[in-house]
């Protein structure tokens, strides 16, 4: 059955409408929805991972609508409603692309891929194997990023393996490992309805998790006496349902939360039987201090020497501290880019850790500490999966003999197969692209031609004719423009694959339309160029179930254990939450916890076990207040910090395909506080130069005291006026992730 361009609109425009509205969609289908068939499916966009069922007609996908039986109780935001517009633009790429005297010309699949394959072989051969990189997403399924892991890893020979998630979540990983011993949050969404205080730091919820945001709303209207802590210096929409909102000067936080813990340990609020079973004590490397040396260690900071590095007011510090710490109640944090972004994220993340470890609220229904995800699969596809060159899948690590040798025995290959030098980080891949070391890139699902930090220095490395670059995407961005090879890649609802989200649980995402003109999926595309590059053996699969039930194999016997998720339960399934060790498992909401974690025995004394450390307790770290790379100076006398806007996301290559949100916002702006914008002589809407020390951009004025007084804010998602040309490449010395939310700028009018 054919759709009319008339029944698609209307179809669309009943999802806009039910949204706007904030609605269950479960009525879609009786707003207009006759004649549709509903498949089950999870949202493309944000870590969320909100389930969905997608709605075609006549062959087109031309609806959407919330799963009332997965985590989101059948709520989206406008951005998940209106997804069935991504694929039906007329902007797709349909064909390949190979660059021929200078531009970009349509050529055939065979053409593309063995010019591919030639130029990757041809370099390990000449330069060796570290001349070729992979740059992958936290935006491709799990299968489609184990592919291009085990190609490069396995078959190229490098650890060169990066993914964008090194840009968001890198900090988050490395402050749960160093916390915990393992990656990924212990809790789960369903803590939201049991909290009794939400800490929200770093994270502008309301616009970046909205349906998130929806569910902390709805536990604070009808929970009781639920409090809410903002803490950010911007007035965000978040800020709005706060009780308490600490503002402060940009990356003085460390000095705030090591404030909270020195009231929290002044006034008693400790729970010392959970330290003394489950808690030591670090500084440097190791875990060698005590609960002694800690407090010494909080000594310095009193609430009133926090006010003077931050700005904030000591009474609230002391307020936040007394809310979070209250004996009997259970307290929730989340956070985000606020804190990971930073040269100095791992530590922010260690000292929100820090205060759940010494109140004991962690590991109860309301009582955990969470890091929210920006990307789909970022942490299913690329933090479990062993897509960051540091890592191999499943929480080994490509700098252990011990774990290179296990997963040579686990793929089948010849032992010293797998290469023991380490790979690059984000940034260093792209410098090493720059210096021509490598010289071969292969980029999937992303878009660093925009979102890398500094990016004009990345974008010249990426154009220069010494260097091949390959990109398979759905539509054309900042980065295709700048490629060698360009593959058009299937969209969602054209293809199938798991996606892993912020809570642990794994979701099929489904396919029920057939791509748009060539375009082929990403993990048909790197089979391909495995079979071309002599490769084949190593991906072997016929389709993403085949890769599935491997890297189930692969995940066996690890904390990340999930033989239990099989295909047929993710068909049948609204997610599934892992550990899931057994086929009969029902998923596991609380990890460390006795009697709800699986890889916790049962026997075991005490409350949680934090099996990823050696002596099985949860590290307390001494972490101390450090600047940002750059505070502003009589030069550069502004702070410029970058975020999203709930209308978009990411680099907006889809959302700004999508009429309805790109009517409501479609470029950057900059916001800029009335008594600053008076300053410079520019009133709202007028045109703001910003200049940093590597770059120049113009924006329109936004003038509101959302963004406090010395300090502005630009959105990330606009192609055109990209905040990145004025980031600052800088990243933190653990977690290698760039600090993009804090640099110097100097304002003019232009
Ligand atoms: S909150 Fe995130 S996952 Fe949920 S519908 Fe919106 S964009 Fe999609």
């Amino acid at each position: 059955m054919a759709v009319s361009r008339r029944r698609f609109l209307f179809t669309t425009a009943a999802a806009s409408a039910l949204a706007a509205l904030g609605k269950s969609s479960e009525t879609l289908a009786e707003a207009g929805g006759t004649g549709i068939t509903w498949t089950k499916g999870v949202c493309r966009y944000c870590g969320t991972g909100c389930g969905v069922y997608k709605g075609v007609m006549g062959g087109k996908l031309v609806a959407v609508k919330g799963d009332k039986y997965n985590h989101n109780q059948g709520f989206l935001c406008l951005k998940g409603f209106l997804l069935a517009q991504v694929p039906n633009h007329p902007d797709r790429l349909k064909k390949p692309l190979v660059r021929k005297n200078g531009k970009l010309v349509e050529t055939s699949w065979d053409e593309a891929l063995s010019l591919v394959a030639k130029r990757f072989k041809d370099s390990v051969k000449k330069h060796g194997a570290d001349s070729v990189a992979f740059y992958g997403s936290g935006q491709g399924y799990t299968e489609e990023s184990y592919a291009g892991n085990k190609l490069f890893r396995a078959g190229f020979r490098t650890n060169n393996i990066e993914g964008n998630p090194r840009l968001c979540m890198a900090s988050a990983v490395g402050g749960y490992v160093t916390s915990f011993g393992k990656d990924e949050p212990m809790g789960c969404y369903e803590d939201i309805d049991h909290a009794d205080v939400f800490f929200l730091i770093g994270s502008n919820t309301a616009e970046c998790h909205p349906i998130i945001f929806r569910r902390i709303a709805k536990r604070k209207e009808t929970g009781g006496d639920v409090k809410v802590i903002v803490v950010d210096p911007r007035r965000t929409p978040t800020a709005r349902i706060a009780d308490l909102h600490l503002r402060f000067k940009p990356g003085t936080d460390l000095a705030i939360l090591n404030a909270m813990a020195h009231v929290i340990v002044k006034e008693g609020m400790v729970d010392e039987k959970f330290i003394k079973e489950s808690v030591g004590f670090g500084q440097g490397k190791a875990a060698d201090k005590s609960w002694e040396d800690y407090k010494a260690f909080l000594e310095t900071y009193t609430p009133e020497y926090a006010e003077k590095v931050s700005g904030c007011p000591k009474d609230d510090i002391i307020a936040a501290a007394r809310i979070f710490g209250a004996k009997g109640k259970r307290t929730l944090s989340f956070w985000t880019m606020g804190l990971n972004q930073r040269t100095r994220g791992v530590w922010a993340n260690n000292l929100c850790h820090n205060l759940h470890l010494i109140t004991g609220k962690i590991g109860m229904p309301g009582s955990t500490p969470f890091s929210l995800t920006g990307q789909p699969n970022a942490c299913g596809g690329v933090r479990d999966q062993g897509g960051l060159s540091h890592l191999l899948p499943y929480g080994r690590l490509s700098g252990k003999p011990e774990h290179r040798a296990l997963m040579e025995k686990l793929w089948g290959l010849e032992p010293g197969t797998l290469p023991d030098r380490p790979g690059k980080h984000a940034v260093a891949m792209f410098q090493a692209l720059e210096s021509k070391d490598i010289k071969c890139i292969y980029i999937m699902c992303t878009n660093p031609g925009q979102s890398l930090p500094n990016v004009d220095r990345y974008r010249k490395a990426m154009k220069s004719k010494d260097t091949f670059v390959v990109v398979s995407d759905i539509f054309p961005t900042r980065t295709t423009e700048l490629a060698d090879v360009v593959l058009p890649a299937a969209a969602w609802g054209e293809k199938e694959g798991v996606y892993g989200c912020s809570e642990r649980r794994y979701q099929l995402d489904s396919k029920v339309v057939e791509p748009v003109g060539e375009a082929r999926p990403d993990f048909d595309i790197l089979v391909d160029l495995a079979h071309r590059c002599g490769f084949g053996d190593l991906l072997p699969w016929k389709n993403p179930a085949e890769a599935w039930d491997e890297i189930r194999r692969i995940a066996k016997d690890t904390p990340y254990a999930f033989w239990g998720i099989t295909r047929e339960r993710l068909h049948k399934d609204h997610g599934v939450l892992w550990p899931c060790p057994t086929e009969g498992h029902p998923g596991t909401k609380r990890r460390y916890v006795r009697g709800e974690d699986p890889l916790v025995p049962a026997d075991w004394p005490k409350r949680m076990m934090f099996y990823g450390k050696p002596d099985k307790k949860a590290v307390v770290w001494f972490r101390p207040q450090k600047d940002p790379q750059e505070v502003p100076d009589k030069e550069y006398p502004f702070y410029f910090t970058t975020g999203r806007v709930i209308e978009h996301w990411h680099t907006g290559t889809m959302t700004g395909r999508c009429k309805e949100l790109a009517h409501a916002r479609r470029d950057a702006e900059v916001e800029i506080h009335p008594d600053d914008a008076k300053k410079i002589g520019v009133r709202a809407g007028g045109m703001v130069k910003v200049t940093s020390r590597r770059g120049s951009v113009v924006f329109p004025a936004n003038v509101t005291d959302t963004s406090p007084r010395g300090m502005v804010f630009v959105n990330m998602h606009d192609e055109k006026r990209m905040c990145n040309e004025i980031t600052v490449d800088a990243y933190d010395p653990g977690s290698k992730q760039p600090e993009f939310k804090i640099c110097a700028v100097k304002l003019e009018k232009a």
